[in-house]
C-alpha cells in the first residue's frame, strides 16, 4: 500500500493542550524539573508516560518514578498520567511478554540477526507513541494538542525526524525517498515542541538542572534487556544481578525460538536473532577486554545514554 506523502498544513490552532511525552530518561526528567522550578518558559498542562509493563521497564526506572519523581511532582503541584498499552479485553500488554508469545507471529523489538543487521521494531510506535495518542484523543477529544519530547541539543537529528508542522496523522520520515509520509489518522491536531531545544540545552546542562533542584540523576530509562543497550551495560547487568542477566538470557532464548518457527521456510531466515548488537546470544557475551578492541567505536557512536526510544 503506497502512502501519502505528507504536505505541511496551515492549521490554526485554538488554545492547544500542552501534553509532555515524558520518556522517563534524563532529559524528560530535566524538563519536569524545569518547570517545576519556574525555567521553563512554556509550561505543559500534563506529563504523560507510557509504561511497556513491568516485565519489561527497567526496574530501576519504576523506582526512580515511584521515589522520586512522582513525590516531586506531586509537591509541585504537577500533573503525571501513567498509560498502558491494553487489549481488547482491557488488559496490560507487557512488551516483553507479547515478544515471547506464541499467541501472536510478530516481534515487536529490534532483534539483531546473527548474519548482521537489525530487524524493524514497532515496539516504540504500539507501546509509547500510540498509546500517548489514544490516551490523549479519550481525554482531550477535539483539542489541539502540542506534543513536547525531550531531545536536547547534542539530539538534535532525532528531532529532524519529526514534523515541526501542524499534522493531523502520524507522520514519519523515509529516508529512501526523501520525503515525509502520513500514516494512521490521529485523530487531532497535533505540532511537536522540543523545549530543551529551545533553551539551547545541552545533556550535561540537564543533568545540572536535576542536581541542582536535589534529585538525583535517573538511571537508563530504556527496557531492561532493549537491544539498543549499550554492551558495557550489558557486561554491569551480568556482574551486579547475575539471576537477572540469566533470565534475560533466557528470554532471548524464547524470542529466538519463536522467531525461528514463525520464519521456518523462508529463505531469508536468520540463524540467531540476539538482544546483544555484538550479534552474538547474551550467554556468549565476551569480557570487557575483548569488546574493547572489536565494539568500542560502535559503542560510542550509540552512547545516548539510554535515549533510544525516540518519543
Ligand atoms: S526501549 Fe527498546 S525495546 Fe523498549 S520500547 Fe524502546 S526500542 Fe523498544
Amino acid at each position: 500500500m503506497t502512502r501519502a506523502v505528507f504536505i505541511p498544513s496551515h492549521h490554526v490552532p485554538y488554545k492547544p493542550i500542552r501534553v509532555f511525552s515524558h520518556g522517563m530518561g534524563t532529559q524528560s526528567v530535566a524538563v519536569t524539573v524545569a518547570q517545576g522550578e519556574g525555567l521553563l518558559p512554556n509550561p505543559y498542562d500534563v506529563f504523560v508516560f507510557a509504561n511497556v509493563g513491568t516485565q519489561s521497564e527497567n526496574p530501576a526506572t519504576l523506582t526512580y518514578l515511584r521515589n522520586v519523581l512522582r513525590p516531586y511532582m506531586a509537591r509541585k503541584g504537577m500533573m503525571l498520567v501513567e498509560v498502558w498499552r491494553k487489549d481488547r479485553a482491557g488488559n496490560q500488554v507487557d512488551l516483553f511478554e507479547y515478544t515471547m508469545s506464541d499467541a501472536n507471529r510478530s516481534i515487536p523489538m529490534p532483534v539483531y540477526f546473527s548474519e548482521g543487521g537489525v530487524g524493524n521494531r514497532t515496539c516504540t510506535l504500539d507501546w509509547k507513541v500510540r498509546v500517548v495518542s489514544k490516551w490523549v484523543r479519550e481525554h482531550y477529544p477535539g483539542a489541539d494538542i502540542e506534543m513536547g519530547i525531550g531531545y536536547s541539543v547534542d539530539e538534535m537529528h532525532r528531532a529532524a525526524k519529526k514534523p515541526l508542522a501542524w499534522h493531523d496523522t502520524e507522520v514519519t520520515w523515509d529516508n529512501k525517498r526523501k520525503c515525509w509520509v502520513a500514516g494512521r489518522n490521529l485523530g487531532y491536531w497535533q505540532r511537536y515542541d522540543y523545549p530543551l531545544i529551545e533553551m539551547q540545552l545541552r545533556r550535561e546542562r540537564a543533568i545540572e538542572i536535576i542536581r541542582t533542584a536535589g534529585l538525583e540523576v535517573p538511571p537508563p530509562s530504556h527496557c531492561k534487556g532493549c537491544p539498543f543497550t549499550q554492551m558495557s551495560e550489558f557486561l554491569d547487568m551480568r556482574r551486579d544481578d547475575p539471576d537477572g542477566f540469566e533470565r534475560l538470557i533466557a528470554i532471548e532464548d524464547t524470542i529466538n525460538a519463536k522467531y525461528q518457527r514463525i520464519r521456518a521456510g523462508s529463505p531469508h531466515r536468520s540463524k540467531r536473532v540476539t538482544l546483544y548488537r555484538g550479534y552474538i546470544p547474551l550467554s556468549q557475551l565476551p569480557d570487557q577486554m575483548s569488546l574493547w578492541d572489536r565494539y568500542f567505536d560502535q559503542d560510542a557512536a550509540c552512547n545516548e545514554a539510554g535515549s533510544v526510544c525516540g518519543v
